[in-house]
């Protein structure tokens, strides 16, 4: 298997997700300003908006933790391999998520 093309597409991955996870969790620094003037109420959507970034923040680090042990796996040889049963995973599954790391089955 080429893995050349699989690290490739792990580091931009591995990239977009860092940039992703520093714009969710930049600090609202005008948050002040944003509540300023708004009527009473508009509270809870804030908190709600909150809610789904910590969440939203829970799958990019999920996601990016198995990116990372992906590409660990291209620098030790066993990429595409199941770390579980130590089956190849499948080249379709690889290319919908190429930093699966178990197979189907095992998922
Ligand atoms: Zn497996």
């Amino acid at each position: 298997m080429d893995t050349t093309g699989a690290a490739d597409l792990l580091r931009d991955k591995e990239q977009s997700l860092v940039d992703e996870l520093a714009a969710v969790t930049r600090p609202q620094g005008d948050a002040g300003s944003i509540s300023f003037g708004k009527r009473i109420g508009e509270g809870t959507s804030l908190a709600v908006d909150r809610l789904t970034s910590v969440t939203v923040q829970e799958g990019l680090l999920a996601t990016l933790a198995q990116v990372r042990l992906a590409l660990a796996k291209v620098e030790d040889g066993t990429y595409g391999t199941c770390e579980v049963c130590g089956r190849p995973i499948g080249e379709e599954r690889l290319e919908v998520r190429p930093w699966a790391v178990r197979c189907l089955a095992d998922s």
